[in-house]
Formats: structure tokens, sequence, C-alpha cells
């Protein structure tokens, strides 16, 4: 054997549940031969096969609950769980993982972030957030970023994200309570859907100079944007919104049963 010749190292994984949307079909619930030459930590393997770090929960080799640090030997058998295999089998967190209900989303997931306010979540949201400074944000502020972008998801700064798998913003808002477990947090009306400020309850007299005339004769009940100074009302919109919320409800609460 040259000098400069690697040596050829073998490792076996199997990636379980949702983590398998990131895997080609043939690579789905399947123990994958897996060929390296180079020194890797297990999260850089597992992230090779387009699987985002922050989707795994956990990771298992030869029978042992792992960190991401973990540097991959030949002949390793490598399990690697999301959370929702966790309630299935106890295993041991690749970090600690805080009750977080507050998120930062992508610039193409406008519509979803609308519901998440609507539905009283923390939400942060801008049109002109780059890449970089939402991997930031989500870090600093503790958030979990959500994102249909792979690449976002596996900067190392990010730490706790989820790939959205919807498309569709309405089927978007249900994956995320079901996902999030968001189900019992949900407190309409509490935000502020402009600028996710919270909302204040204030008396008619207040906002008298700053409404239409149609609305001070049929409102009684206002609500000010503690951030933006925004007004809200239970306006016509307002039954709209209602029903909108309780469908979203009803279809999360119908899957989680
Ligand atoms: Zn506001």
């Amino acid at each position: 054997m040259q000098a400069h010749e690697r040596i050829m190292a073998v490792a076996f994984f199997c990636f379980y549940a949702e983590l398998n949307d990131f895997l080609p079909r043939q690579k789905r619930g399947v123990s994958i031969c897996h060929e390296f030459t180079e020194r890797a930590s297990v999260k850089d393997m597992i992230e090779s096969f387009g699987v985002p770090h922050p989707e795994v929960y956990s990771i298992e080799v030869n029978s042992n609950f792992v960190d991401f640090t973990y540097i991959v030997q030949d002949k390793d058998n490598i399990n690697v769980y999301p959370i929702s295999a966790s309630a299935i089998k106890p295993s041991v967190s690749v970090q600690p993982q805080p009750d977080i209900k507050s998120f930062v989303l992508d610039i193409h997931l406008g519509k979803l972030a609308n519901s998440l306010r609507l539905l009283g979540f923390d939400t942060l949201y801008r049109n002109d957030y780059e890449d970089k400074e939402l991997a930031r944000v989500s870090s600093s502020e503790n958030r979990i970023l959500l994102t249909r972008d792979k690449g976002l998801l596996m900067r190392s700064m990010v730490v706790y994200g989820y790939y959205v798998r919807q498309t569709d913003p309405n089927k978007q808002i249900v994956e995320l309570i079901q996902r999030f477990n968001l189900f019992k947090h949900v407190a309409p009306f509490r935000r502020c859907i402009r600028c996710n400020g919270m909302l204040s309850q204030v008396n008619k007299e207040s906002v008298i100079s700053e409404i239409p005339e149609s609305v001070k004769e049929l409102n009684h009940e206002f609500h000010r944007c503690l951030s933006c100074s925004q007004i809200y009302w239970k306006g016509s919109h307002y039954d709209k919104l209602h029903s909108f919320i309780n469908g979203i409800l009803s279809k999360a609460e119908s899957v989680e049963c």
C-alpha cells in the first residue's frame, strides 16, 4: 500500500420515522452502508445524507447514545432518531430540549407567520431576513427556526429548527400544532399580526379619534398593539378569523386523536 493511500472504512446508518423524508426512496427504512476515508463527526456524516441536524433527537452507536461530536469509527452501527421516536424508544437526546414555543421563520413562510401570530405565538418574521441573520436570531434568542430550506437548517449555528413538510399554509399550521404540541398553548388575538407585539385591551374613548365612524357605532371592545400602536376591534372579519382558527384546531385535534 502506498503511504498516501487512505484506508477505506464503513459505517452502517439507519434513519427512523420522519427522518426518512430527507432520503431517496431506496435508502428509507433500511441499513445504509456508508463508505468513508476521512475522519468525521457523526453530525457531519448525518448531514451528508441530507438530514439537517436540528431534526435529529438522538443517535445510537453500537447500542450507546452519543452526541453530535462523536467521531465515526470503522464498522459502527448507527441509528438516528427524530423526536417522535423518543416516545416509543427511550433515548438520550443529542442536546437539551427546552419547551420552546417561540419561532423565527424564513422569508417564504409569511402566511404561516401570520397564522402563528393569530394563534398567539411569539413569531419573528421579516421578508428581508437573510439566512445568516435567521440562524443568528434563532440561536441567540432560542427560537425554533422554521424553513423549507435544508441548507439553512444545516448551518452550524442553528440548534433548534424544523423543516416544514407541507407546502399549503393551511396545512402547515396544522402540522406545526401537532409537531410542537401547541394545541394547549393557543391564545388567539394576543399578538399583533403586523409586528408580533403584544395586544392590550384599551377603552373606546382612548381610540375614538383614530377609528372610522362605522366602527365607532358597532364595536365596543378594542385592543392596541403595545409595539406599533395598531388598533384591533372585533369587526366584520372577526367571525371569519374565528372560524379559521376553529377550523385549524379541529383539524389538529382530529389527527391527534
Ligand atoms: Zn404591532
